[in-house]
């Protein structure tokens, strides 16, 4: 039955299962409030598109015919969709960029024609509709195994920037190697590894021995040689203002002065200290690689990236449109062909790129519970496949009939 909604009323506790659908959520403190109140039950889905189909679709939307071929309402578009990312003026604003990688389940809707929308249904949604459900047994795609492995390097990282992870796996599917964002160590890896119990381990990362953040100190650096160099700017009164102000320039996305090996880089190197060839292998990683990590990644041989987080700070894709591409649909693997084979050739091989693309499927939160055999899948006696619920019901809906009363106090305050 469906229940329509009215703004401030309580929906009355019928003892029947229920479940709500909430379009569109773009700030994690709505996140926040809705894991607090319905903990296990609640599932997040992050929707993925291309860029340059969410611009058409916003242009599609607010503008006509006409404006929409014009340069000017095309760079409003994008304007809105930056400002959908990040209101940075307006913290109960959208932020949709640190919501997004929030989500349980990862979806694309880049395409818009029916057969498309009918297996984001059937294979994507309908799949999460199966993991909570129960009625089918689902377990993991290779893609979705990747990623929590590189989910589960990234918490290693104590850097005081963002914590990073990549696993990277070879054309079976099985990984050969981890990264995580963290400070080199002499003699190969990063800290934070030991094994040794005789002595303490040294550790020199940031948080255990230096307390700072040498990107930071940099920059800051570079901002005050900067207002001493130019006269003009030397008698500006409020110099903490103009520094801050300097500093949201792209000076103040300068990454290259951190100490950390990024986790991408550190997932090849990895794979290169124990002999392990990364030509052809995909690397899944946490957030989207920065433009250095990129060209090693292009470098390396790697066939195709996918992520979840976005990093706008990344300069990847104008950098290295050379050997990157973002349309599934447009991609030829990369290949190195031997001088032999390609004599053989009668025309130019297609050329081929890296891919860069979103995640799909179940998101690393969102794994154990999905996956971990909390019902039983046989009959005990026969043997024959049988799937049971526990005496004590699932984690999905164990406290469904306090929701009610949880709702109203909510409303309340
Ligand atoms: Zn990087």
């Amino acid at each position: 039955m469906k229940i329509p909604y009215n703004p401030g009323l309580v929906i009355e506790p019928d003892d029947g299962k229920r479940a709500y659908l909430i379009d569109s959520i773009r700030h994690p403190a709505e996140i926040q409030l809705l894991r607090r109140t319905y903990g296990q039950s609640f599932a997040l889905i992050g929707v993925v598109c291309q860029e340059s189909e969410r611009e058409r679709r916003v242009l599609g939307k607010y503008f006509t015919d006409p404006q929409r071929l014009q340069d000017k309402f095309a760079s409003q578009a994008r304007e809105f969709i930056k400002r959908d990312a990040d209101d940075v003026d307006n913290k109960h604003g959208q932020h949709v960029g640190d919501a997004f990688h929030q989500a349980d389940f990862f979806v694309d809707n880049t395409k818009s024609d029916p057969k498309d929308e009918q297996q984001l249904l059937d294979e994507g949604l309908g799949r999460l509709i199966n993991i909570v459900t129960h009625e089918k047994l689902i377990r993991p795609t290779i893609e979705e195994t990747a990623m929590h492995h590189a989910h589960s390097a990234r918490v290693r990282s104590a850097c005081l920037s963002r914590q990073v992870g990549a696993a990277l796996i070879d054309e079976g599917g099985t990984v050969v190697a981890t990264g995580t964002n963290e400070v080199p160590r002499a003699g190969g890896g990063v800290y934070g590894e030991h094994f040794a119990s005789k002595f303490p381990p040294h550790d020199d990362r940031c948080a255990f021995s230096r307390g700072v953040c040498s990107n930071n100190q940099e920059q800051n650096a570079i901002v005050e040689e900067l207002i001493e160099q130019l006269p003009e700017l030397k008698d500006v009164s409020d110099k903490f203002d103009l520094a801050a102000r300097i500093r949201k320039t792209r000076l103040g996305s300068l990454i290259e002065f951190s100490r950390a090996v990024h986790a991408e880089m550190d997932a090849v190197l990895s794979a290169g200290r124990v002999g392990v060839s990364t030509t052809g292998t995909r690397l899944f990683v946490t957030t989207f690689p920065c433009h250095y990590c990129a060209r090693h990644i292009v470098g390396a041989g790697v066939s195709e990236v996918q992520y979840i987080e976005p990093y706008p700070k990344s300069l990847a894709l104008k950098l290295h449109c050379d050997a990157i591409e973002v349309d599934a649909d447009n991609w030829n693997p990369p290949e190195r062909i031997s001088i032999a084979e390609e004599r053989k050739l009668t025309e130019p091989p297609a050329e081929g790129r890296v891919l860069f693309r979103p995640f799909n499927g179940v998101a690393p939160r969102l794994y154990e519970r999905a996956f971990e055999k909390t019902w039983e899948l046989k009959d005990k006696v026969s043997g024959e496949m049988k799937m049971t619920p526990p005496g004590w019901g699932d984690g999905w809906g164990a406290f469904t009939l306090s929701y009610p009363q949880l709702e109203a106090k909510l409303s309340e305050s």
